[in-house]
């Protein structure tokens, strides 16, 4: 066995733990081989999206990498110096940029140049963060902890055409703990129908029914069209502002749903979310945790412990000496902590010294 190797089991989640992993080996310079990646989805293995993931981390890291072919589930990766530049990175199909972003962006943070990244594909996908939920939820937590990022959405790309891109620009930033116990109070709220190439009336449908679940005011709802060549597409974003953080929930639209339950879809979550006092919402949790490990501590409260949450702390865990726990506050309620390893055996909240994971690989 190769000294520091990590082996992963991929059949613990999906994408994510093939992300998280990459991330993680390319921070921690600690080789990985992971197997069974995304062996329990319908089209297992490597997607496009995927692909373009792994051959990005690879030229950030000079890595070697074996098993990087489409629907492969088996890769070894060993990351080499982690190079800040000007890279461009281009998935071929309508995969989700984010998720690449998502990929490299804690990497770059410890990479010793800035870098400028430029993806294409994707950028209002089903199932994946959209580049508003990136500028909105993701990022100003991110900013928080220290991270000087800015993220451009260039043009906005949708299912089955693509063409979106995103650009960033990533300085060499030292992250910070972070609590979020709470959400605070509402400061604002929208709903957004973006529509490209579709006929106007999809997204008024959208928009009156959020307003009637929600009630949402009139103010508050607006309707933004978009180039028709980015089309055909569809999202509804539904924004909260809150003292402490920005929430967007969203679902995209298609051919075969009808605006109503597209609708329905975002207004869920936003109920969901809203009926709790949790301060994050599902993808929030999940996507926060790895930050939150990279800076040696943190903590939130979320709705519920997702599968997406799960399998994330595992590769975390696995990774670097954090100890990730939670434990439920009421039946809508998670309390969720991440503290450096040698404090876990304490009892009671992490009140204690939170440690740098830099300082301490
Ligand atoms: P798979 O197809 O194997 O599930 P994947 O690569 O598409 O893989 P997942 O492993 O499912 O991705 O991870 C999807 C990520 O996108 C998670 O971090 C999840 O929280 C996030 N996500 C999904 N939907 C949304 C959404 N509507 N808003 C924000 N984030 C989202």
């Amino acid at each position: 066995m190769t000294r520091g190797l990590i082996e992963l089991d991929g059949s613990i989640g999906g994408g994510q733990v093939l992300r998280s992993a990459l991330s993680l080996s390319m921070i921690t310079g600690r080789p990985l081989r992971i197997d069974g990646i995304r062996a329990r989805r319908s089209r297992p293995g490597l997607l496009r999206q995927h692909l373009t993931a792994v051959l990005a981390a690879a030229e950030i890291s000079a890595a070697q990498v074996e098993g990087a072919v489409l629907h492969s589930q088996a890769l070894s990766f060993a990351p080499g110096a982690l190079r800040g530049g000007d890279y461009r990175f281009s998935i071929g199909t309508a995969g989700s940029c984010s998720l690449v972003l998502q990929t490299l962006l804690p990497a770059l943070l410890y990479a010793p140049q800035p870098s400028r990244l430029h993806i294409s594909g994707g950028t209002h996908n089903p199932l994946a963060p959209p580049a508003d939920f990136l500028q909105r939820a993701f990022l100003p937590q991110l900013q928080r902890m220290g991270a000087q990022v800015e993220l451009q959405l260039l043009r906005h790309g949708f299912v089955p055409a693509g063409g979106g891109e995103l650009q960033a620009f990533i300085q060499p930033s030292a992250l910070q703990p972070l609590h979020l116990p709470e959400r605070g109070a509402l400061l604002a709220r929208r709903a957004r129908a973006l529509t490209a190439g579709i006929a106007g009336h999809v997204a008024e449908r959208e928009l009156q029914r959020a307003a009637r679940h929600l009630e949402l005011r009139p103010d508050e709802l607006r309707r933004q069209v978009l180039d028709a060549q980015t089309g055909p597409g569809n999202a509804l974003l539904l924004e909260y502002r809150c003292e402490h953080l920005t929430e967007l929930f969203s679902a995209l639209g298609h051919a075969s749903l009808r605006a109503e339950k597209v609708a329905d879809l975002a207004v869920a979550q936003a109920q969901r979310w809203l009926a709790s006092d949790a301060a994050v919402a599902e993808h929030l949790a999940d996507q926060l945790l790895l930050p939150m490990a990279l800076a040696g501590g943190g903590s939130f409260t979320t709705t519920h412990l997702s599968d997406h949450l799960r399998s994330n702390i595992q590769v975390i865990e696995r990774f670097l000496p954090v100890r990730i726990e939670h434990q439920p506050l009421s039946d809508s309620v998670l309390d969720v902590r991440c503290r450096p390893l040698q404090s876990s055996g304490q009892s009671g909240h992490a009140s204690g010294a939170e440690c740098t994971i830099s300082g301490s690989l």
